[in-house]
């Protein structure tokens, strides 16, 4: 299980026999700013849970059901275009 502390810290850690963490412990979340991404793609690459498609319009978009805040698609653009953001609601043990 997930230790209360880790959640608290915006930590989620995974646990023994946990195989992924859910997004209802997210704390942090990116966002993506529209007039600075370049479509490159590489959040939607490096998204270890899927949690980044394209939309119609040729953007990336988050499935904020699908993505855990691990952030790495914050990392991995190379245009800045996503910062992160705190959840407004309390994470869910
Ligand atoms: S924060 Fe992690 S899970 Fe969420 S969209 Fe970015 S890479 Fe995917």
């Amino acid at each position: 299980m997930i230790n209360e502390n880790d959640a608290k810290f915006g930590i989620p850690v995974l646990q023994p026999g946990q195989q992924e963490l859910p997004s209802r412990l997210r704390v942090l979340k990116p966002k993506i700013d529209l007039k600075k991404c370049q479509k490159n793609y590489n959040c939607m690459v490096s998204c270890p849970h899927n949690a980044i498609t394209v939309h119609a319009n040729g953007y990336p978009t988050i499935d904020y059901n699908l993505c855990t805040g691990c952030l790495i698609c914050l990392r991995e653009c190379p245009a800045f275009a996503i910062t992160e953001e705190h959840e407004k609601r309390v994470p869910k043990l």
